[in-house]
């Protein structure tokens, strides 16, 4: 497929139980897109993509309704709820456009941002990256962890996260298939798209309340994600245990000396039972800990060499993708 045959924009829009969310999202985005102009000043070409994440309601028939009423918006079901990583994957493999942006349906990302995202693109830019201004959006619980996550990852990772970034940013075609070679079954696309480097800038914007529908991540997902984030990130929580043995082993040799230098000079005495247990619960403790983190990283490892794939299509609506 040539530069010409493809539009400039691509939007990937992952939904999961989003029936009441795709008319008003369908509105506004093409509203936004059919008023983008390209440097001729010709409209720009664009196309919407939906990946329905294996929703359980109308979402699929909203999809449909939209495509019958605008071609240039196309679809794919998933055969299940895969999370939308999985879901953003699907996306990146079944869209043709030089430029392509994952959005949100439910328009906390403000498509009116996509025009500066597209500038600084044409600066050269093969990342642009959508920064929230501020997260008063989000409850305070929610903002605190996310903090927290970022300087974890970020300081244990190589990969540097841009912090208080979503996966609301514009993607250069040459990106999008670094990605897609990407062959792990892990997709945390923070971190894919950190790993893949590029020209990166970031746009500014606020992040609106969701006023249709509710989240779809509770707090338990959100730990999963943030394991998963970790885990494939940086393989410090594996190597700290030498350490933190290395220690260990150095004191309790230090301490041994001492209990024999103690007992050849006064001789065994019995009493000692508080300092016993609390070294060896101690000691449990942070072996089962460190056989956990371990566990966490085999159980990754028998999950990739089972290589089955990210996502599995079950309907096309319309004619996502390329074809040749
Ligand atoms: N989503 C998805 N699969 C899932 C969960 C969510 O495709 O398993 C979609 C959802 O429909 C929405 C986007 O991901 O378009 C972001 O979800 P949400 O707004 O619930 O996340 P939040 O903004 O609360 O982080
Ligand atoms: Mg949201």
């Amino acid at each position: 497929m040539t530069a010409s045959d493809r539009p400039l924009i691509s939007l990937i829009v992952p939904v999961k139980d989003e029936e009441e969310a795709i008319a008003a999202f369908v509105a506004r985005v093409t509203g936004v897109l059919d008023g983008l102009r390209d440097v001729d000043g010709t409209p720009v070409g664009w196309e919407i993509l939906f990946v329905d994440d294996g929703s359980s309601d109308a979402t699929l028939a909203a999809i449909h309704a939209a495509h019958a009423r605008d071609p240039r918006i196309v679809g794919i079901s998933l055969s299940r709820n895969f999370g939308k990583e999985a879901a953003l994957s699907a996306g990146l493999d079944n869209v043709r456009g030089r430029t392509v942006i994952p959005i949100d349906v439910d328009m906390q990302d403000p498509p009116e941002v996509i025009g500066a995202m597209l500038d600084q693109w044409r600066q050269g830019f093969e990342v642009v990256y959508g920064v929230r201004r501020n997260r008063s959006t989000d409850s305070l619980p929610k903002r605190l962890t996310a903090d927290l996550y970022y300087r974890a990852h970020n300081y244990l990772s190589e990969d540097k996260i841009p912090e208080h970034a979503g996966d609301f940013r514009l993607l250069d075609r040459r990106v999008v298939e670094v990605i897609r070679a990407m062959p792990e079954r892990n997709r945390f696309m923070k971190g894919l798209f950190a790993w893949g480097g590029f020209r990166q800038t970031a746009v500014e914007y606020d992040r609106a309340e969701r006023t249709i529908g509710g989240t779809k991540f509770n707090y338990l997902k959100l730990w999963k994600l943030a394991i998963d984030g970790l885990t494939s990130a940086s393989t410090a929580p594996l190597r700290i245990w030498s350490y933190i043995g290395f220690g260990i082993a150095a004191i309790a040799l230090i301490y041994a000396f001492l209990l024999i230098a103690r007992t050849i000079l006064y001789g065994v005495d019995v009493a000692g039972y508080a300092s016993m247990m609390v070294a060896v619960l101690f000691l449990g403790g942070v072996q089962l800990l460190s056989l956990g983190i371990l566990g966490e990283y085999v159980g990754r490892i028998l999950i990739e060499a089972k290589g089955r794939p990210i996502y599995v299509i079950r309907e096309r609506i319309g004619d996502p993708g390329e074809r040749d």
